[in-house]
């Protein structure tokens, strides 16, 4: 049992004695099972691991030491009553939980918590049900196990996948629940996954459970209602996932990118079929053709021209996805301009390579088309291009899929560009403007530069702003280039914040500071979370220091980084 195999954790819950950490333990193995608990008690269990195999016990992309974001343990509870139970354990020792739903969050930390020493509660390993599917509405409830791939695998067994498609982000391999409460996007046009959400169930600091939106109001037309069945068991409201917001003050926000409660189960919207899509490509031959690029998309997004969330991607990212830095060039540091001409050519890709898809029936696509390709050849030296006019395994070819809703794994080549490489996001947002997006390249240019690396990024288009997504790859085991890569992403958030730009989700190790950069009103932002915080969490207990928030319980001096 626990107690008998007990070595002591690498990490103990702050403030918590071995002998109560202990009893804790055996607590929760009565809750959920010995079975479920796996303790992190040597070294040895930091090693190995990759996206599909991903480590629970710290951040595989560690940006300090590698045990310095670790568990104490990991707990997989199979039932809402056992994550009930979990959390009111946890209020009874005062331990921190650090809820995860597949916990492969590549880039931000994975599944580690903030806390050394908090005990992960994989969400998913046991609770990964699509629960339910209605075709008419074109939604879905999931457990937060569910991955993409596994939601469209589903699609495919139950013969709907024609008839529904969803939207995936890069990769695949990732929780449908965990990415939206951490406000991921893909690039369909149900890009914006908390805009697509609708509906969720949260087990409350307290361990009470909470329906929001119209989950609320109990619903006795609905087949095996029973006022006296457990809440967990009681089925939901007709229009759950239907509408959003309910009645009252809408506070499913407040569960996103936050530490006030745990959710056991979240309503989709799917997109119908919207009768085939075509992609496509435009590539610009320059660095300022951003610029106009930018400038001619603006307009085509607002009026729902382009429907879905594109990209504009850099070179050397579409170069990544496609080979490994050696096999471009033999030199360390960044890739020179002759270089990215060079690969430019190889690749028959521009400086900045767009990637968008028409949405329809093919009337409809065709007329799309037509003028989303008139809009972009006005630029000088712009090209359009469709898969067939591309060589084989080419990025369209792989985006295709993506916007589409088909999860893909392709993506994943990115590490790969320095040998085994480390994974670390700078996502500031910016305006949908030639001039912003311009300037947040070039700031962003410059600081890879001193920091001699390579700038690998894209632009995601959102309905009125870009979510700037730039790839910090550094090689694993070298900590003077993982120092220096945090030098950069650094500095580059307080460059940005000069500018009026803040990143919209970032690496557990940098939530401080970011959340230090939206300081309107003396910080009030910071400081009213903090208020809701102590108040439904009064014990500090769930993922404290998510987004920068910390419980009273916490001396921040001790804590921030
Ligand atoms: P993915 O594997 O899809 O990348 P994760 O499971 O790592 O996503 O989740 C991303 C983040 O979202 C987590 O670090 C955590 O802060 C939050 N999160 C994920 N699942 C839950 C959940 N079920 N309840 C509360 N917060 C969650």
């Amino acid at each position: 049992n626990v107690e008998s195999a007990w070595g002591g954790p690498l990490a103990l819950p702050p403030g918590t004695s071995g002998e109560k950490f202990a009893k804790f333990l055996a607590g929760v193995g009565d809750v959920c099972g010995k079975s479920e608990i796996t303790l992190v008690s040597s070294q040895d269990q930091l090693k190995g691991g990759w996206y599909l195999e991903q480590s629970k016990v710290h951040d595989m992309h560690s940006i300090y030491d590698e045990d310095f974001f670790v568990a104490s343990a990991v707990v997989t509870p199979s039932s809402v009553p056992q994550v009930q139970a979990l959390v009111r354990l946890a209020n009874e020792y005062e331990i921190p939980l650090w809820p995860i739903s597949i916990g492969r969050n590549v880039g931000y930390g994975g599944a580690a918590p903030r806390v050394r020493g908090s005990v992960v509660v994989d969400m998913g390993k046991n609770m990964n049900k699509v629960l339910s599917v209605d075709e008419d509405s074109a939604s879905c409830l999931l457990e937060p196990g569910v991955t993409y791939s596994e939601l469209y695998d589903y699609l495919i067994e139950h013969n709907l996948h024609e008839k529904l498609w969803i939207d995936v982000p890069d990769l695949g391999g990732g929780s449908v629940v965990g990415n939206c409460l951490d406000r991921g996007v893909g690039y369909t046009p149900y890009g914006d996954h908390f805009m697509m959400h609708c509906g969720m169930e949260i087990v409350l600091p307290n361990g009470e459970l909470y329906r929001t939106g119209m989950g609320a109001m109990p619903d006795p037309t609905q087949p095996g209602f029973d006022p006296d069945a457990p809440l967990h068991e009681q089925p939901p409201n007709k229009c759950w996932q239907l509408f959003n917001y309910g009645f009252g003050p809408y506070l499913d926000g407040i569960f996103t990118q936050s530490s006030l409660g745990i959710v056991t189960k979240m309503g989709m919207w799917l997109m119908p079929n919207p009768g085939g899509f075509q992609s496509y490509l435009v590539t610009v031959p320059n660095e300022e053709d951003l610029h106009p690029l930018v400038e001619t998309i603006r307009p085509l997004r607002l009026q729902n021209i382009l429907p879905n969330v594109p990209t504009i991607r850099y070179i050397t990212l579409d170069a990544a996805v496609l080979g490994h830095k050696k096999q471009y060039v033999s030199y360390e540091g960044p890739i020179t301009e002759e270089d990215k001409r060079a690969i430019e050519k190889k690749l028959q890709l521009g400086r900045w390579n767009f990637y968008g898809a028409v949405y329809g029936p093919p009337v409809i696509r065709d007329a799309m088309l037509s003028v989303v390709k008139e809009a972009f050849l006005k630029i000088p030296g712009a090209k359009f291009l469709l898969p067939e006019d591309m060589k084989e395994n080419s990025v369209l070819h792989i985006r295709s899929k993506t916007l589409r809703g088909i999860p893909t794994y392709d993506e994943l080549n990115w590490l790969d560009w320095e040998p085994n490489g480390v994974h670390l996001f700078f996502a500031p947002i910016s305006k949908v403007s030639g001039d912003d997006a311009m300037k947040q390249y070039e700031v962003s240019k410059r600081r890879f530069e001193e920091a001699g690396m390579d700038f690998i990024g894209t632009f995601t288009v959102g309905m009125r702003e870009m979510h700037h997504i730039v790839s910090v790859v550094f090689p694993r085991g070298n900590p003077k280039k993982r120092d220096r890569a945090v030098w950069l992403i650094r500095t580059l958030i307080d460059d940005c914040a000069k500018h009026g730009w803040g990143e919209y989700r970032t690496h557990i190790g940098l939530m401080d500071q970011i959340q230090g950069t939206y300081s309107f009103n003396d910080n009030i932002q910071r400081k009213l979370n903090e208020t809701i915080k102590n108040a439904i969490d009064p014990k500090g207990i769930l993922a404290p220091g998510k987004s920068g928030i910390w419980p009273s319980k916490y001396d921040k001096k001790q804590w921030v980084l």
